[in-house]
């Protein structure tokens, strides 16, 4: 089997006009990494590309990964193994509920097998006896992390960065992303240039922890000092949404045209716009946004 990718081109990246950010003097691009593919954009693209060459190149015919009911990893799995040619199996978090839901009938018509766990089964699936156990269960498996995360992630978001370096046409100064496990953040901070930042918001509630996980995510990289996480947009909570976040999804479809998601991507956004509105940027400042996709996930709050 071999991985083509000569049909994905690199994702556009689009600059936002608007009295408010001709005010506040900033220019913003956005990376828009959800047109990368209909189903399979995203960062969760980027995060499997080096993963599939890497299975490819060992002969595995399948892929096995983790998710809850309405992963968008889960989603981009199932598109990606069907449009490259794998099998694929997806571990699912909790009891089978029927009908299925529009991620996982959506998965099953992409050829993925899904394999339900409890909640309990599911806390183990970093240990290394579970994997041998899944292993002996089904086979020759390259096995995927829960949202694709692990250091052949960073290597593709990397590539995210040296894209948008010959997109733009002066350097930017700082580059932002949702962040759920710090894979993308991590590698997004592996190529920037030391006069160059990046912050991750927290989609989950206590998001300090992403500190330990982006430098874990580094490892012996040498420990670079221009990155943050915020944590304080996290809206009650991973996949919690209220009306303000609502309200802001749809005044930002308006004004700029696209949609965001809101586990991930609509949470940035207000947190971005919200530190804007604070002055936390130097004016004259070049931003750039990272639209890491997720749509899809929005039928589960019937948006
Ligand atoms: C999974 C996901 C993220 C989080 O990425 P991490 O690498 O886990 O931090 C961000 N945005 C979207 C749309 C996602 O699906």
């Amino acid at each position: 089997m071999s991985i083509r990718f000569a049909d994905l081109a690199a994702s556009p990246l689009q600059k936002l006009n608007s009295a408010f950010l001709e005010q506040a003097d900033i220019q913003l691009y956005i990376k828009r990494d959800d047109l990368i593919h209909p189903q399979f954009g995203g960062n969760k693209w980027r995060k499997q590309k080096y993963n599939l060459i890497h299975a490819s190149e060992q002969n595995f015919d399948t892929l096995l990964t983790f998710g809850g009911a309405w992963s968008n990893h889960i989603y981009a799995t199932a598109a990606a193994a069907r449009h490259f040619g794998f099998n694929s199996i997806g571990i699912i978090r909790g009891e089978k509920h029927t009908p299925l839901n529009a991620t996982l009938s959506f998965a099953e018509s992409c050829g993925m097998q899904l394999h339900y766990v409890s909640r309990t089964e599911y806390r183990k699936k970093h240990e290394a006896a579970f994997l041998q156990d899944l292993r002996q269960q089904f086979g020759e498996v390259y096995i995927l992390p829960e949202g694709g995360s692990n250091a052949l992630a960073l290597k593709g978001c990397e590539e995210l960065v040296q894209e948008i370096n010959h997109e733009i046409d002066r350097p930017f100064n700082v580059i932002c992303c949702a962040s759920g496990t710090g894979a993308t953040l991590a590698g997004l901070v592996k190529a920037l240039n030391p006069e160059q930042s990046a912050i991750g918001f927290s989609a989950l509630k206590g998001g300090e922890f992403l500190h330990d996980e982006v430098r874990n995510f580094l490892g012996d990289d040498p420990q670079t000092s221009n990155w943050h996480i915020e944590t304080a947009y996290h809206f009650g909570g991973y996949a919690k949404i209220d009306n303000k976040l609502i309200n802001f999804m749809r005044q930002f479809q308006l004004q700029y045209g696209f949609a965001l998601d809101a586990v991930y991507t609509g949470k940035m956004f207000y947190g971005l716009f919200d530190l804007i509105k604070n002055k936390h940027f130097k004016p004259g400042s070049t931003i750039v946004a990272v639209h890491s996709g997720g749509l899809q996930g929005n039928k589960g709050f019937g948006l």
